[in-house]
């Protein structure tokens, strides 16, 4: 049994710490928001994630997974640091390491025994060597330590999982006890035969932004083909079945629509742009992959003008608000950019999110928040569909049809096709699918 203290118990440290427990480990969850940690202790999850609760419930019924804001009291009983705290884009693009540094710093000064201290966050190339002299340069005296790095790939919505049964486990060390230590920890992943990559901390550090800018990429490249589609009258979805059946190719993330969003592609990508600029590099293709996706809202403005041109004192429903399905975060979000154009061009909006609306209240407490989504759709001109929850895929289609008060649907996340629209007299957009797309 390890023994873990996970600064930061946002999407990745709560998860990772929950799910740590869960293998065996002793783990102490570390925030200075004082609200959070008393949720926690009242059993009251901070974020959505399917399944966390129970986990978590579990963690801390079997006296593995404890809940502190106290960094002196959760680094006194472990011997492995986890930093899972937030890396956000500054204005510049750049990753904002300020969180991680104050971390850095505080552990240093609270230091009396040897530690790993593993960053779990994003950082960029370099950031572990930061760590490591922000923490040595705040120590009291001098007390060695080792330093590892250990990308986080979980999926928001799908998180739990994919911490239990990663494609990968990636860690960077510079040292054997490091490493030792870190193979420890996923020690119950071997049963699983899940790789383990182990290589340097600067390769560890790298493979988590090549990786995440490849998928923006993928994503980005379908939806610049979507276009073409449309403008040629093909259908992206008939194109990318093709295309994914390729097995050099993948089906994954070949999905066209509003285009990536979330706490991850949209910051990581930023940042490996500046961390190839600094380098003396460039990345002109993660540059141009941002590009095609921050221009999606407007396509989808371009899109909505085709059906109704005066957006003006029009009334629209958008359904969906987070990012993507299964979770609450609305960080970069496509409604967010959305919401302003719609606002702009003088529509009154009426939304729905399963469990997003909370949080976007924070931001636009103006919008009309709904029931559900019949609610939302009810007196309508206009309906966009901009997350593909589970509760938008089975829409009773004559119940909407009667609810409108102009029967248009633009469809931004090709749920639905042309056919089934048709016959509720629903004049239906879609993204690459001019026909509409149809059923089979
Ligand atoms: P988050 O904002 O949800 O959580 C961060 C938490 O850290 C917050 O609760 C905050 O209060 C806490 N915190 C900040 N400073 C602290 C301090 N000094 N002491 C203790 N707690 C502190 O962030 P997140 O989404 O979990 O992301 C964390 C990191 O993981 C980021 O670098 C992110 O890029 C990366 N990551 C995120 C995901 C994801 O899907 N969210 C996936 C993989 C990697």
């Amino acid at each position: 049994m390890s023994r873990i203290c996970m600064i930061g118990t946002g999407y990745v440290g709560l998860v990772s710490g929950a799910c740590l427990a869960d293998f065996g480990h002793e783990v102490w969850c570390v925030d200075i928001n004082e609200q959070r940690i008393a949720d926690l202790h009242a059993g009251k999850m901070p974020i959505y994630e399917p399944g966390l609760d129970r986990l978590v419930a579990k963690g801390v019924d079997n006296d593995r997974l404890f809940f502190t804001t106290s960094l002196a009291e959760a680094m006194e009983r472990t011997d492995t640091i986890f930093i899972a705290v937030q890396t956000p884009m500054s204005d510049s693009g750049e990753a904002d390491l300020t969180y991680v540094v104050k971390v850095a710093e505080e552990i240093g000064r609270l230091m009396k025994k040897p530690y790993v201290i593993v960053t779990k966050s994003t950082v960029p190339v370099g950031t572990s060597r930061k760590v490591k002299q922000a923490v040595s340069a705040a120590q009291p005296k001098p007390i060695p330590f080792d330093m590892a790095s250990n990308p986080e790939f979980l999926r928001e919505g799908s998180s739990i999982e994919d911490f239990m049964r990663p494609d990968r486990v990636v860690i960077g060390t510079e040292s054997e006890n490091a490493e030792k230590v870190m193979r420890e920890i996923y020690r119950p992943l071997y049963l699983l035969e899940t790789p383990i990559v182990h290589g340097s901390i600067e390769s560890a550090e790298l493979i988590k932004y090549a990786s995440n800018a490849f998928l923006a990429v993928k994503i980005s490249y379908i939806n610049e083909i979507s276009q073409l589609a449309d403008r040629v009258g093909a259908d992206v979805s008939l194109v990318a079945r093709a295309m994914g059946l390729d097995k050099r190719i993948g089906p994954k993330f070949l999905h066209a629509g509003l285009g990536f969003g979330g706490s991850c592609l949209p910051k990581d990508t930023n940042a490996i742009v500046h961390i190839a600029g600094e380098a003396g590099g460039d990345m002109s293709i993660v540059r141009a992959a941002i590009a095609v996706n921050a221009a999606l809202p407007d396509v989808a403005m371009d899109k909505a003008r085709e059906m109704l041109p005066d957006l003006k004192g029009r009334t629209v429903a958008l359904l969906g608000l987070s990012f993507k399905p299964n979770t609450d975060d609305i960080r970069d979000a496509p409604a967010r950019p959305l919401v302003r154009l719609l606002q702009e061009a003088g529509a009154e909006l009426r939304v729905h999110d399963p469990v997003a609306m909370d949080n976007f209240r924070g931001i636009h407490p103006e919008l009309m928040y709904c029931d559900g989504p019949y609610h939302a759709i009810e007196g309508t001109d206009l309906t966009m569909l901009l997350t593909e929850w589970n509760e938008y895929r089975q829409l009773d289609l004559p119940r909407i049809a009667g609810l409108m008060a102009g029967r248009r649907f633009l469809d931004c996340r090709n749920v639905y096709n042309g056919e089934m629209m048709a016959e509720h007299d629903i004049d239906y957009r879609s993204f690459g699918r001019p026909g509409g797309g149809s059923s089979t």
